[in-house]
Formats: C-alpha cells, sequence, structure tokens
C-alpha cells in the first residue's frame, strides 16, 4: 500500500490511542493494492477492548468502491496495549481471503501485521508499503 495511505491508517490507530479504530481498505479488484483508506467508526459497547465496524461505513465503502469499479480488499483496527494478532473474536469476524491489518498502539510506538484466513487458517500476509514514487521498499 502506499506510504500515504500506511500513514493515514496509522494516525487514525494513534489519534484515538485508547480506545480500538477500525475502517476499510479499498482497491482494484484482483490487486493487493490499496487505493483509499477508509475511515470507520468503531461502535462497539467496549471500545477499548473491541470493534465493530459500523454498517454504514461498510455499506458507503462497499456502494463508493464498486461506483469506481474497486472493491473492499482488506480492513483494518487497532488493538491499544495489545500486540498486533487476531484475537478469536477477530477471527470469527474474518472474511476468506481477505487480509486484516492490526495496528498495536503502544506507548513507545505501533506494531503493524497483517493476517489472513481461509477456513479457520490463520496465516500472516505481508503488508508491502510503496514509497510515493511508487517503489516498494
Ligand atoms: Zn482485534
Amino acid at each position: 500500500m502506499p506510504l500515504l495511505l500506511f500513514e493515514q491508517m496509522c494516525e487514525h490507530a494513534r489519534r484515538d490511542g485508547e480506545h480500538e479504530v477500525c475502517g476499510v481498505l479499498v482497491g482494484a479488484p484482483g490487486e493487493q493494492s490499496v487505493g483509499q483508506v477508509v475511515v470507520g467508526q468503531n461502535v462497539a459497547t467496549e471500545p477499548a477492548h473491541r470493534f465493530m465496524l459500523d454498517a454504514a461505513t461498510l455499506l458507503r465503502a462497499d456502494h463508493d468502491a464498486r461506483a469506481q469499479g474497486s472493491e473492499i480488499i482488506g480492513f483494518y483496527h487497532s488493538h491499544p496495549n495489545q500486540a498486533p494478532f487476531p484475537s478469536l473474536t477477530d477471527r470469527a469476524m474474518m472474511w476468506d481471503d481477505v487480509p486484516v491489518v492490526i495496528i498495536a498502539v503502544r506507548d513507545r510506538g505501533l506494531a503493524v501485521c497483517g493476517w489472513q484466513q481461509r477456513r479457520a487458517q490463520l496465516q500472516p500476509c505481508l503488508l508491502q508499503i510503496e514509497s510515493a514514487t511508487g517503489e516498494a521498499e
């Protein structure tokens, strides 16, 4: 994903460091390249420990993506003061083959991991950050 979008996602996690934040990653169909970060609202009742992406953001992201010939290619959420590993709840909510980026927010900075799951088999996935010139780093 482009560095600017990666920073936008990280900034969202940092801004609300005490609560889990969440959002949607939109990109071209069939390509694992993020073209847009859609910031969502966490509507969980305990936002410090749980997240629930608001339905309006999900529907709008899906609608807008389709209108541009794109699609939802991933999701992200943050883990305040926890490791960037998916919880059992996270895994239950993951879509098959759709990556989830988890941003751990700590006092000293962030730790970011991507995860993917197919038929309950969890795998890490590489998060490639492209510099502004488009070269992979
Ligand atoms: Zn989580």
